[in-house]
């Protein structure tokens, strides 16, 4: 019957670490068109660390770390707790009144003085970017890290550049959507030039720079042409998520992005959504 095939494989799912929240998420997993996944801490381990720290404006390194990781203190994004944990051991001053800006960075009160963290264009929008400031950027880019920059006092102070791997599944479930019948895409934040090397890499379309906004007009443009999964793990997908017929959380990501889902992938296992798409088919196999 239907009730049974239905919870046979919502348990099937449950023993393999897909944890899907109801009926209707595992029936329309298998019709998908798209799957769309969020780059950070879902194609990539989320895991980013400090490659290179640029002093801009005759800040010492140590210092450079310090004021960006007080301004990051309360954010939660995979950027923040890299810069944290480098900075940890040199102290890290208190800062007040610290406000995240989605898809775009942090700002907050150190001292006194107002600083932001935040994407280069971020800063190119409130501080400016002067000289070759831009041209730095782009190098650090090229090689697929993201940049981001320290600002205050109305003027960028220093640029960071951070590297995350894809996580060692990421490809092989590209491929295996694919093999579906179904497209994989990557959305994300970040650059162009870091989200187009990943892509490459693991052979897969992109579309980059895109602010929480625009993830969402992009699912809800593609969902006209067929059904979309989107798979993420960070609060700037939670609009996307739930704008998608199926959202898909990657555990370990956040609970707001948990709470918007219709299904999680337990173990960190991003190939888990491919499982999805032929737990769903197998199941309405057994019903017609
Ligand atoms: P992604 O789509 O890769 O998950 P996000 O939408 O979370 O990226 O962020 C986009 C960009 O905004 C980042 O690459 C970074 O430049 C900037 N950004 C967002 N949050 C922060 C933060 N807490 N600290 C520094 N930069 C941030
Ligand atoms: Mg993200």
């Amino acid at each position: 019957s239907v009730p049974a095939a239905i919870t046979s494989g919502l348990s099937a799912g449950a023993r393999h670490g897909l944890l899907i929240k109801g009926g209707a998420p595992l029936e329309t997993m298998g019709t998908a068109r798209v799957v769309a996944f969020d780059k950070t801490g879902t194609l990539t381990l989320g895991r980013p660390h400090v490659t290179d720290v640029v002093p801009l404006a005759g800040l010492p390194e140590p210092e450079v770390l310090r004021l960006a990781a007080a301004v990051e203190a309360g954010s939660s994004h995979p950027l923040a707790r890299a810069i944290i944990g480098r900075a940890a051991p040199l102290g890290v001053p208190a800062a007040t009144g610290a406000r995240a800006l989605a898809g775009r960075g942090v700002t907050a009160t150190v001292d006194g003085r107002p600083y932001a963290v935040g994407s280069p264009r971020f800063a190119q929008e409130t501080v400016g970017l002067p000289g070759n400031v831009p041209a730095q950027v782009q190098a650090l880019e090229a090689q697929g890290k993201t940049v981001v920059v320290l600002t205050g006092e109305d003027r960028p102070l220093a640029l960071m550049a951070l590297r995350d791997e894809p996580r060692p599944d990421a490809r092989d479930t590209v491929a295996q959507l694919r093999a579906l019948g179904v497209q994989p895409v990557m959305l994300t934040g970040d650059n162009a030039r870091a989200g187009q090397a990943m892509a490459r890499d693991l052979g897969l379309e992109v579309h980059a720079g895109l602010l929480p906004g625009d993830k969402l007009r992009l699912i809800e443009g593609l969902r006209r042409t067929g059904r979309v999964v989107m798979v993420g793990d960070g609060i700037n997908d939670a609009p996307a998520l739930a704008a998608s017929d199926v959202g898909v959380a990657m555990g370990g990501g956040t609970d707001v992005a948990l709470d918007t889902a219709d299904a999680a992938l337990l173990h960190h296992r991003v190939a888990g959504v491919a499982d999805l798409v032929r737990l769903s088919r197998a199941t309405m196999r057994n019903i017609r």
